[in-house]
Formats: structure tokens, sequence, C-alpha cells
């Protein structure tokens, strides 16, 4: 791919002293759940105010050393990123909208006032992890590696200001089919806690807004819930989002709706992927706000025949039940709808090279 003078950072390469046998990786690909198992290597990369990006090196993954005062310890300086390599059917490896990834990091990055990362720096971060890790790529059905690229402020300094040095780095980890037979349909609790305000983070993908997600994720699980959506700052009336993932409602004349990008909602690369697969169907997709009341209505009163919510790690999932003070109600039959399965069927096949990728949105590595 095409990289800018300013991109064109040599990667250091150090040399594994003791990776994971072939017996102990073995053992974790038949089983790798999601999150709790790592791959040997992880890409650094240094930014210093004047300086820019340097010491891009790719070697074994462990401890970093950060000082006590580093900003991101207080004042959260951070953001990260999740996207997914698959291997396919041929043996090759593929990236799924990397760029795309890449935008939304810069995005997060000017809205936290943190530096730009090129994005060909980006996908060639992705690139060398993925190289080097290649051994750890789940081939079961449903299983990728899940990329986590993030950047945090490592300036020794108290004072409330941007820091003047950053570290960039990416860890992967395998993951499993998320669901184990099928999906599932999901319930899910209306929370009375807000996520993002107008003018908040709720657009970028900051460690802050997920750690202000933790208590009303832990209060939908406590009620039975699986996942919680959260209603708007202002109103407490227009539906948002879950705490990972974005939302679609889809109706009996076969149109779509899903709320539309107004600065507290992540602009999921799901979500847009799944607003062109739709197009591509002929169907009519609106991007706009939906409240929770007539959600409700439309559910009993048929006209709502599917929701589901999409996002890289679940990808496409049915929800089933919608619980909140004020409301109660089904999804259709409560399980997995028609227009769901198709689309998400669609993107999957994409995703896993099974399919024309007539968007370009595959990237081989
Ligand atoms: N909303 C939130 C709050 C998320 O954390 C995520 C996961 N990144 C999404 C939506 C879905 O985004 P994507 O499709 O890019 O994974």
């Amino acid at each position: 791919m095409a990289t800018t003078a300013k991109t064109e950072i040599a990667f250091t390469s150090l040399s594994h002293p003791a990776p994971t046998s072939v017996e102990q990786r073995e053992q974790v690909l038949t089983n790798p759940g999601f999150g709790t198992n790592f791959t040997d290597h992880m890409v650094s990369i240094e930014w210093t105010e004047g300086r820019g990006w340097h010491d891009a090196t790719i070697g074994p993954r462990g401890p970093i050393a950060l000082d006590p005062a580093a900003s991101v310890l207080h004042y959260a300086q951070e953001i990260f990123e999740g996207l997914k390599a698959y291997k396919h059917g041929d043996g090759s490896i593929a990236l799924f909208r990397p760029e795309a990834n890449a935008r939304r990091f810069n995005q997060s990055a000017e809205r936290l006032a943190m530096p730009e990362l090129p994005e060909a720096l980006f996908v060639e971060s992705i690139r060398q992890i993925v190289a080097a890790d290649r051994d750890w790529i789940p081939s079961a059905e449903g299983a990728s590696l899940y990329l986590r690229p993030f950047m945090i402020a490592t300036e020794a300094f108290l004072g409330v200001r941007p820091a003047k040095q950053y570290k960039y780095l990416v860890i992967a980890s395998p993951a499993g089919n998320y669901f184990k037979s099928g999906a599932p349909a999901v319930s899910i609790w209306v929370s009375d806690y807000t996520r993002a305000a107008p003018g908040g983070t709720g657009a970028a993908k900051c460690g802050g807004n997920y750690a202000a997600s933790l208590v009303p994720q832990a209060e939908a699980i406590e009620r039975g819930h699986d996942q919680v959506v959260f209603l708007d700052a202002a109103e407490h009336k227009w539906i948002e989002e879950l705490g990972g993932m974005n939302l679609y409602f889809v109706f009996a004349d076969g149109t779509l709706v899903t709320p539309a990008l107004t600065g507290t909602i992540l602009p999921g690369i799901t979500r847009d992927s799944i607003l062109a697969l739709a197009r591509d169907e002929g169907l009519t997709v609106r991007e706009d706000r939906y409240s929770l009341e007539q959600w409700q209505a439309d559910a009993q009163s048929g006209k709502l025949v599917e929701t589901f919510a999409c996002g890289t790690a679940a990808v496409v999932t049915p929800v089933g039940k919608v619980s909140g003070r004020e409301v109660e109600f089904t999804i259709g039959s409560g399980g997995p709808g028609q227009l769901t399965q198709k689309l998400k069927n669609r993107l999957v096949s994409i995703q896993r090279g099974e399919a024309p990728d007539p968007h370009g949105w595959v990237m081989k590595i």
C-alpha cells in the first residue's frame, strides 16, 4: 500500500526468547474463549513532542514500565480500537476494513487531544503483529484473531493538559465463536444511566466511556439481562446503542432504521458495513432517531419485526426481549429474525472470503 515519507518508519524486530510451545498454543486454539489468552508478540511505537513517532518495534509481549505519574493513570488519556484477522479456507490471512479502524482511531485521538497516527502506520502495525503471530489465528468456524491497538499518555506530569509523550501498542488475542451454536437472541435492559452526553466523548473509543458503562452493564446482568441499552442524555427518550454494539430496527415493510450518528454514538464499522449491505439488497435504510416508546408500540403492533445489535466481537446479534423501568416487550417471536440472519450471513461470508467482496473491504496480508 502507498506510504507517505512521514509514515515510513522501519520496525525493529526483537526475537522472542521463549515463545509458547506448539502444544500449549494448540490447546489455547482449541478453545480460545474471548479476551483471556494472548499471543507471543506486541507492537510498540513511541511518540514524543517535537520528534513525532519513533522507535517502532515488534517484539515479545510483556509488561510495560510506566512512571506512576503517567497521565493515562490519572486523567485517562487513552484510546483503543478492535478488529479481527481471519484465516480463509485457502490458508491466506485477511483483515476486514483496517483503514476504517485507522480513521476512527484518529478521530478518537483528536477528541482526546492525542497525536495523529498516520493511517498507513496503523495498518502496518497490524500487519506486523499478524505476521509475527500468524500461527495464533484459529481456523474453527466463527473464530479469529482479535487485535487490540491502543494509545496511552506516558508523560510523567500531574498538570491537566495534553501529555507530551505517548505509547502506541498492539496486542492480539485468539477469539472463538462468540456464540457456541448459532446466534441466540439477547435480552436487554434499558438503563437509567446515560453513556454519553452531547459535546462529550460518546463518539470516541476511549477507555473512560467503558469504565462509566460498567455499573449499568452490571445492573443489567444482575436483573437477568445480557446487555444494556442506553438512551440519550438530554431527553432520556431516544435509543442510542448498547454498551459495545450499535442497533438496527427492522420493520414489516422491509425498511431498516439505525440511530443516526449524532456525536454521542460510536460510529461502528459493522454498522457502516450493514448499511452498505442492506442497500445492496435494495432495502431502504434510514439513519434516524427512534424512541423507546415507539420501539415498544411498534413491537407490540407488529410493525417492527426484528431488532439486532452489531459490532466486531459478536458480529450481528438478534435482540429478543427488552425490559426497563417503564417497558417490557418481546420482539417478533423473541428469536432470531430472517433479515437479521441474512445480513449476518452476507457479512460473515465476505469477512471469511467465502463470497465476493464488492466493496473492497477485505485486505489480504
Ligand atoms: N458501540 C460501542 C460503544 C462499541 O464499543 C463498539 C465496538 N467497537 C461498537 C458500537 C461497534 O463498533 P464496531 O462495529 O466498529 O466494532
